[in-house]
């Protein structure tokens, strides 16, 4: 198929397949066979065969509003997300969370439960299936619907194999076959990252689509990050990207990270050392929650503090925003419930200490999803996997091959 006299840029040959077609309905680029001819330069017969396609798959139903004016009105096309659901699960250090969404993302069940990662995989993935297991029934129960399953674990993940990679707070897990054992039992495609990523795929997905660049910081007993870098997230040559937890930061030599080192971003201002900090002053507090209840009530001490960690957070971002560029960097995971006194502590350091031209339209914001940033990114990060052009097209020619 020629490019056509508009100099259009040039493509990897996957134009106007079903796959683009569908991808083009599904960000609502497309709602009309009309627009597809338009935006494929694409036959309207050729066009017709695709959408027949996609119809016979269920990915793509009639409908729609539709905007006519007058005379017979276009035929809508819409994309069902009732056509299949995904298993999303986030597990974190102590507790985790799971659910079942349709394939727009959205929850339609789910469940947490307290639950440490260190009792070890054979303990947390058996718990795990289960209660993918029981979600699915409380959904309708119809595996044949089940597209994908995706994961998040709290340490370093090599992505294309779908084992944590010598993470430190979850012992026996070390090239653990997380993915290939979920993708054996539950018989689909199944996808692994690091906790951070999948937040930040989360906070994008659902806020910032828009900006293709995007930081997300989790702040919680450690911290974390995870970039978004023209729309995909950034995981480095090892998956250990992001990490800025274990960048040092200046005046801190004294204080032990669990690392090893010294003087540790996520040792100085993480909410497990805040949390010790205040209990050295004989506040009673024994975790990142309730240092951020007692920021919550006011308490001075525990504001005052806030307020410096987020002056150590905002340098070391400072330094990631003029070597990033990102847009938005997003506050999120518990400690981010303490609210103003540790958001202003970091935008504080980050205006002052980052380059003009790179904190010119920059804006630091809360997260949006809160705790359900994990879930929504575990399930995003299965949906434009299986649903990405290409997994479209090959599913199709399967499902032809086997009728
Ligand atoms: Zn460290």
């Amino acid at each position: 198929m020629s490019a056509g006299p508009s100099a259009a840029p040039p493509t990897n040959g996957s134009a106007g397949t079903a796959g683009t077609i569908l991808e083009l309905v599904r960000t609502g680029r497309a709602t009309t066979r009309g627009d597809l001819v338009a935006l494929t330069g694409l036959a309207r017969s050729t066009v017709a065969q695709r959408v027949d396609a996609l119809l016979a798959s269920r990915l793509l139903v009639p409908g729609g509003d539709s905007a006519s004016t007058g005379g017979r009105p276009p035929a809508m096309l819409a994309f069902n997300s009732a056509a299949g659901v995904v298993l999303a699960g986030d597990i974190g250090a102590t507790h985790s969370r799971v659910a079942v969404t349709d394939l727009a993302g959205t929850v339609l069940a789910q469940q947490r439960k307290d639950i440490a990662v260190a009792e070890g995989p054979a303990t947390v993935l058996t718990w795990l299936e289960g209660a993918f297991d029981a979600l699915l029934e409380e959904c309708g129960g119809d595996r044949m619907d089940l597209r994908g399953v995706g994961i998040g674990l709290p340490g370093p993940v090599e992505f294309a194999t779908g084992r944590p990679v010598t993470p430190p707070i979850m012992p026996g897990w070390n090239l653990h076959p997380v993915g290939q054992r979920l993708a054996e039992r539950f018989g689909v495609p199944a996808l692994v990252d690091n906790d951070v990523n999948i937040m930040a795929v989360g906070e994008h997905w659902s806020t910032w689509r828009d900006e293709p660049f995007l930081l997300f910081v989790k702040i919680g007993t450690g911290i974390g990050s995870g970039f978004v870098a023209g729309g995909h997230v950034h995981r480095g040559a090892d998956g250990a990207a992001g990490d800025i937890g274990h960048i040092h930061v200046p005046d801190h030599d004294d204080v032990v990270c669990r690392c090893g080192n010294v003087g540790c971003l996520e040792a100085v201002a993480g909410g497990a050392a805040m949390a010790v900090r205040l209990a050295e002053l004989g506040l009673g507090t024994r975790t990142s929650r309730d240092v951020v209840a007692q920021v919550l009530a006011g308490q001075p001490d525990a504001v005052r503090l806030a307020r410096q960690a987020g002056h150590a957070i905002g340098g070391v971002l400072a330094a990631c925003v003029n070597m990033l560029n990102p847009a938005v960097i997003v506050i999120g995971g518990d400690v981010a419930g303490a609210g103003e006194p540790l958001l202003a502590g970091i935008r504080e350091v980050v205006y002052r200490r980052s380059l003009p031209l790179a904190t010119g339209r920059l804006r630091i914001v809360p997260s949006q999803l809160g705790d359900e940033a994990g879930i929504i990114g575990a399930a995003v990060m299965v949906l434009e996997t299986i649903l990405a052009p290409a997994a479209v097209d090959a599913a199709l020619v399967d499902a032809s091959r086997s009728a």
